[in-house]
């Protein structure tokens, strides 16, 4: 096959010079999606026109070339296409196609939507190198929609017994597919400052947001008021109120208790276990290589299923042959 998968701090197609969310900046690199631990200064970066409307301005790439979902592009000898990767507004997985190779980076991933839409469309491909965040079998998650529901119903009693309910959620992404997500069920929203460049973001880069205020002292009865999970002094001096938070590591007792919220919802922008094993199975990957969170731990499991799998990053430095 004509491609290798490296890992130099970052996922690279060697001998096409062409770097997957890089940790350090590159001449060149795809970058999945907008979230700051994938978005560095590169020289020029190629990435969807809403990463790049929503990477904050400190870590804007000094050049890019946008590219659409579905458009292919031609990198030398090879063809690049992305696809929607359903994490957030923008997130793109990348395939990587030279002669009879193909590779599937999917970035940060999420298969299963709330709201109706569709499943997320995995590329086949050869060699998968695959986002394990939730990479461990207790990470399993309730269907999206019930959940959203649950929140829903959390949110109303918490209003009709005149408490304020507090979604902790990430300010960039999460915030606002929240917000999306509740907007059926009529309720308006109060942000902390940190969720409100991300809002502002989120509606330029094309998706308008329900109604919302940026959080200031005390809440106007009636609004949700959604906040990062870490560092809650804003969320302190209101009166009466209830935290919940919404994340797929609620799975985890020993995190959601790091984050003493009085509730936790399991929603995720990222896939659960079965969904990553989904992942693999809808590629049809032949090997498959694990990035983030739990790789050695979902690399083993999916061993035993008979797939050859290794994590990448614990290969640094080391060139492995597709
Ligand atoms: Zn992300």
């Amino acid at each position: 096959m004509n491609a290798q998968v490296v890992w130099d701090r970052g996922v690279s197609i060697s001998g096409h010079r062409l770097w997957l969310d890089p940790l350090v900046i590159r001449t060149f690199a795809f970058i999945s999606h907008a979230h700051t631990d994938h978005a560095r200064r590169h020289k020029e970066a190629l990435l969807t026109p809403q990463t790049l409307a929503l990477i904050p301005e400190s870590r804007r790439p000094r050049g890019w070339r946008m590219l659409g979902y579905r458009e292919p592009m031609r990198r030398g000898p090879a063809t690049v296409t992305l696809y929607p990767a359903g994490h957030m507004l923008g997130s793109a997985q990348l395939l990587f196609e030279h002669q009879d190779a193909r590779v599937l980076y999917t970035g940060d991933i999420k298969l299963r939507q709330p709201g109706g839409l569709p499943t997320t469309h995995v590329p086949k491909a050869q060699v998968l190198v695959l986002e394990s965040t939730y990479g461990r079998p207790h990470f399993r998650f309730g269907d999206p929609d019930s959940t959203v529901e649950a929140i829903a119903r959390w949110c109303r009693r918490a209003l009709d017994s005149r408490v304020t309910p507090v979604l902790l959620c990430h300010a960039l992404g999460k915030t606002e597919e929240i917000m999306l997500a509740l907007s059926g069920y009529g309720f308006t929203f109060a942000l902390e400052k940190r969720c409100v460049p991300c809002a502002r973001a989120y509606a330029m880069a094309g998706r308008p947001l329900p109604d919302w205020v940026e959080l200031d002292g005390e809440v106007e009865p009636g609004r949700v008021v959604i906040a990062p999970p870490a560092g809650k002094d804003e969320v302190r001096r209101l009166g009466r109120y209830r935290t919940a938070l919404v994340s797929g590591w609620a799975k985890d007792a020993e995190f959601s208790r790091i984050f003493g919220a009085d509730a936790t919802f399991d929603l995720s922008d990222h896939c659960d276990f079965d969904e990553l094993m989904e992942v693999v199975e809808r590629s049809g990957a032949e090997q498959v290589y694990t990035v983030h969170g739990y790789t050695e731990d979902f690399a083993r499991h999916l061993r035993k299923r008979g797939i050859k799998a290794s994590a990448l990053e614990a290969t640094e430095q080391l060139a492995l042959a597709l």
